[in-house]
């Protein structure tokens, strides 16, 4: 499967592909001469020139002929391919797939030269663009892609223009016209999906997370885009092909970029057949060749819409989790900040699962370890204090640095017996081995913790339990610091 390979070569590093390549005797050679990677490449560009070939529709306007925008991505993402040997594998691999399919050898070489040199042009003007935009990560990306499309269709155009009357007896600027406009319409449609296309390291979390959450809340928009179809396909006409168009938007808000350029491409084609069908209507509906490419065109335009509404989507939520993340976690050790501790802690005892314990964790005499060593090296020990706790911690716990050198944690199913254990953990782990406090230096510290625990959760008790853990703290650093007072449970 040719797409197989899409997916998985763009982010197929030098150090995976080697050792794909180094499996082999033969392999071992060619990967000692960097060869690995653009025979990969080759191949997947004969494949896909192949399919190509093998589903291009009599009709001359219908092709779909994704191998030159496939090209073009694989060598935006892998631009260590982008050398000789992977432009010579393209090249050959191009070849082949026409020679293969019956083409005469001057008919493969001047179709091949506009495909190169489409490709070629393409892949030097994206050079110049910020790195964002080969992965659709900017709202601007999907301008720098229509732009980039234009130009290497516009260059494929010339060649294939004036290849024109050679390979059909055409004219030259006919040629040109129709060349251009069909490789625009396969650039915008293919190049989205293959830039967008997840990382390969990423693929398995981003399709289980995707999954999940898909489950719960994200296929209204999926549903719609189907009737939408179905309502095209039975209603006809010209205005058809726009009946996705609110669906692919939809889509675009509530998709990231890829699912979005897949479902956009879909529905691509889904127009373009539709249109190679004379709308629906072929008796009534005689189209001019003008007329069709203006509708291609504009078909592949407005699907550009969907994608960037994604790219701005994700941006934008990208941005919101960032500022959530600020707002609710405390800069210096990542832990939750006192407002976000209280609400999540309020939040969980609303839940009254069996029961919680509060523990004011203090460190003692945090001032000297300043004065001593430096407020440097008083937040590097801070940090590091944090990890400690952090991993002797139950998981499902809750950690917040309420100010200061003082931190609060909320342990869920947790009777006092054990409450007062985890404080203890949490004092000795602490104080039985020096925290590193940056350059190679150590600070030990102790740390005091008052601890209370109760039978059933309720949100409204804690400031309750906030202020006895408090002044269960403070106790113990009246009692001598570096110990855990507890409460008796409520
Ligand atoms: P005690 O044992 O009574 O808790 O003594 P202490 O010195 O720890 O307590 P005190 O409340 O007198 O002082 C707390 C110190 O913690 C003062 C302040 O310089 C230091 N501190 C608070 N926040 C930070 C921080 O973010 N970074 C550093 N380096 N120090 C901090
Ligand atoms: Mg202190
Ligand atoms: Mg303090």
């Amino acid at each position: 499967m040719p797409e197989l390979f899409i997916f998985a070569l763009p982010e197929m590093e030098n150090a995976v592909v080697a050792n794909i390549c180094r499996k082999g005797g033969v392999l071992d050679r060619i990967a000692r001469f960097d060869l690995c990677v653009p025979l990969l490449l080759g191949l997947v560009v004969f494949l896909i020139c192949l399919f190509g070939i093998l589903t291009r529709p009599v009709g001359f306007l219908a092709a779909i002929w994704p191998a030159n925008a496939v090209l073009l991505g694989l060598m935006i993402r892998m631009p260590k391919s982008a050398g000789w040997q992977g432009w010579l594998a393209a090249a050959v691999a191009y070849m082949a797939a026409d020679l293969l399919a019956g083409s005469t050898l001057e008919k493969a070489a001047l179709l091949n030269a506009a495909n190169m040199a489409g490709v070629i042009a393409g892949y030097q003007v994206y050079k110049y663009l910020p790195a964002a935009s080969s992965r659709l990560q900017h709202p601007a990306s999907l301008l720098h892609l229509a732009m980039v499309s234009a130009i290497a269709s516009s260059v494929a155009g010339i060649v294939g223009g004036i290849a024109n009357p050679i390979l059909f007896g055409g004219s030259i600027f006919p040629g040109w016209i129709f060349w251009s406009t069909t490789e625009l319409v396969n650039y915008i449609s293919f190049l989205p999906v293959v830039l967008s296309a997840p990382k390969l390291d990423g693929i398995q979390t981003d399709f289980s997370v995707l999954i999940t959450r898909f489950r719960h809340e994200k296929w209204p928009p999926l549903v719609l885009l189907l009737v939408s179809c179905i309502a095209g396909a039975l209603v006809g006409g010209p205005g058809a092909i726009a009946f996705p168009v609110p669906a692919l938007l939809w889509c675009g808000l509530v998709y990231p970029v890829f699912p979005t350029s897949i479902l956009t491409l879909c529905i691509g084609v889904w127009g373009l057949v539709i249109l190679s069908n004379g709308l629906g209507d072929s008796s009534s509906l005689e189209l001019d060749v003008m007329t069709l490419i203006s509708i291609r065109l504009g078909i592949s335009l407005v699907a550009l819409a969907p994608i960037m509404l994604s790219c701005v989507t994700q941006n934008r939520n990208a941005l919101v989790g960032r500022l959530q993340y600020l707002a609710s976690h405390d800069q210096l050790t990542n832990v939750l900040n006192r407002s976000a501790f209280r609400e999540e802690a309020a939040r969980r005892l609303a839940l009254g699962t069996s029961g919680f314990a509060l523990l004011m964790v203090d460190l003692d005499d945090f001032k000297g370890v300043n004065d001593t060593h430096g407020h440097a090296t008083g937040d590097t020990v801070l940090v590091n204090f944090v990890q400690r706790v952090k991993s002797t911690l139950p998981s499902g716990s809750l950690l917040g640095r309420m100010g200061g050198e003082e931190f609060a944690v909320l342990i869920p199913d947790c009777r006092q017996v054990d409450a007062v254990a985890e404080a203890e953990n949490i004092r000795q782990s602490v104080g039985t081995k020096p925290l590193p406090a940056g350059d190679g230096k150590e600070v030990q510290v102790t740390a005091s913790l008052g601890v209370v625990a109760v039978e059933h959760g309720d949100p409204d008790s804690l400031d309750t339990l906030l202020a006895e853990a408090d002044r269960l703290c403070y106790l113990a650093k009246k009692r001598g610091r570096n110990r855990v007072e507890a409460a008796a449970e409520t």
